[in-house]
């Protein structure tokens, strides 16, 4: 059943704004309490954990192992001290090339367009962000457009975050706009869990945006398991795809979410029918408070040589890991 009527949420902000519920009340919500886990293992009743009403309405009723509350539920461990475990586990602070702009590879730039997103992650690599510093501001923003402007190698510009979806459309256009003024760079891409959490994000007003660009347009959703692609979202992305958006997924392997082949192979095809391609596969990093989520190397492996004898080759997504320093996301097969 679900719980909120779609016809009710028809404002996105209203929605982003619905997302932020206490462990309990979600629990309460998804026909589930505390007495339903381990003893221990989750937070405190009242912490708060945040997921948008579509993203909830998706979750199972009264199965504590739901792949998509896994998500989303924070666990009494990720308070503990993990030692080895890192804040800036992919030493960001090192690319900082402007304020809110990441320069890491070399023919693209990242913005941190957002600090906010709608939903947050437990296994979330940027969770200790110190956005504060690293955030595009409205008065960094010329400072990083100046820097985008003064680098010809620079062919793509990465809306990221955060989720750049949750900055509204004035905001949006105006980036956009600044962005489209630099002549050398030819691709907008934008990273966005938004269009799984609230595809009535893709309002036609964003699309206008999208399609009135002179640049190409990627968006690299972000979902992890087929039960996140609704019929809504499945809408949404038939909108962008009808506005020439290329859609692309990529996804980080979770243990207890999606870390064997049947289920990545359904959310392949799930997708693939909603319109979109799977991109990356990401390895998790070492973030504090996120071990419980670590699939090991030689698991991975296993699971990516099971996938590409089940599906053709552009189902499979590329298993990736970052690591520090590198030009490029390494492949798994190429890591020691
Ligand atoms: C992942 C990432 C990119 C984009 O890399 P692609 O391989 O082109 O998807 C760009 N900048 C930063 C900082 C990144 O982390
Ligand atoms: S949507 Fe992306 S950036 Fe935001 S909390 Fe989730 S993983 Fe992190």
């Amino acid at each position: 059943m679900n719980a909120h009527p779609q016809q009710i949420w028809t404002d996105w902000q209203a929605q982003q704004r619905a997302a932020r519920i206490s462990t309990a009340d979600l629990l309460a919500e998804v026909g589930l309490s505390a007495a339903d886990f381990p003893a221990g293992v989750l937070a405190a009743p009242d912490f708060p954990v945040s997921a948008p009403p579509h993203f909830r309405s998706l979750i199972r009723r009264g199965d504590p192992g739901d792949p998509l509350l896994r998500q989303v539920l924070a666990r009494g461990e990720e308070a503990l001290p993990q030692p080895g475990r890192l804040t800036d586990p992919l030493e960001e602070a090192d690319y900082r090339a402007a304020p809110g702009l990441l320069r890491k590879y070399r023919s693209r730039a990242l913005m941190i367009a957002s600090g906010a997103c709608a939903i947050h992650c437990r296994y979330c690599f940027r969770r200790h962000y110190d956005y504060g510093a690293a955030m595009l501001t409205r008065a960094g923003e010329a400072e990083a457009l100046a820097a985008i402007a003064a680098d010809p190698a620079i062919e793509e510009v990465i809306l990221s975050g955060g989720d750049p979806l949750s900055l509204n459309d004035a905001r949006l256009d105006g980036l956009v706009t600044a962005i489209a003024a630099v002549p050398h760079v030819g691709t907008l891409r934008l990273h966005s869990r938004t269009l799984m959490t609230i595809p009535d994000r893709v309002t036609p007003a964003l699309i206008r945006l999208l399609t009135g660009t002179r640049l190409a347009v990627v968006i690299v959703a972000h979902s992890n398991h087929a039960n996140e692609i609704s019929a809504d979202v499945a809408a949404a992305l038939g909108r962008l795809r009808a506005a020439g958006v290329t859609l692309l997924n990529q996804s980080v392997l979770l243990a207890g979410v999606n870390d064997d082949a049947a289920t990545i192979a359904a959310h392949a095809r799930r997708i693939f029918a909603a319109g979109m391609l799977p991109y990356y596969m990401h390895l998790t990093d070492p973030v504090d408070g996120a071990a419980h989520f670590d699939v090991d190397e030689g698991r991975a492996r296993l699971i990516e040589a099971e996938l590409r004898g089940m599906l053709p080759g552009y189902l499979v997504p590329r298993f990736v890991r970052e690591v520090p320093g590198r030009t490029a996301k390494t492949p798994l097969a190429d890591l020691s």
